[in-house]
């Protein structure tokens, strides 16, 4: 009998983060405890709209807001905002 796999969410760098900076990213601000800070980024999908994503200082927890974040994806903000 074969264990089965458990999928598990991807840990590597995606490939697209390869294709960007950490220049693209743009901090914008902590939040009032100045535990969580906030940059934005263009979207490559809708022009005109900012990618906003979120990083926990003391956990290094991040959070996005791009498509592939809503998704449940790594994406490449997150993967130049833990640089
Ligand atoms: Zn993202």
């Amino acid at each position: 009998m074969s264990v089965a796999t458990v999928a598990t969410a991807p840990t590597t760098t995606p490939q697209s983060a390869l294709l960007h900076t950490p220049a693209e990213l743009v901090f914008v601000t902590l939040d009032e405890a100045g535990e969580i800070a906030y940059f934005q980024s263009a979207s490559e999908h809708k022009q005109g709209k900012r990618n906003v994503t979120a990083i926990e200082i003391m956990t290094l927890e991040t959070y996005c807001f791009c498509k592939a974040g809503e998704l449940g994806r790594l994406c490449w903000h997150v993967a130049l905002a833990r640089l």
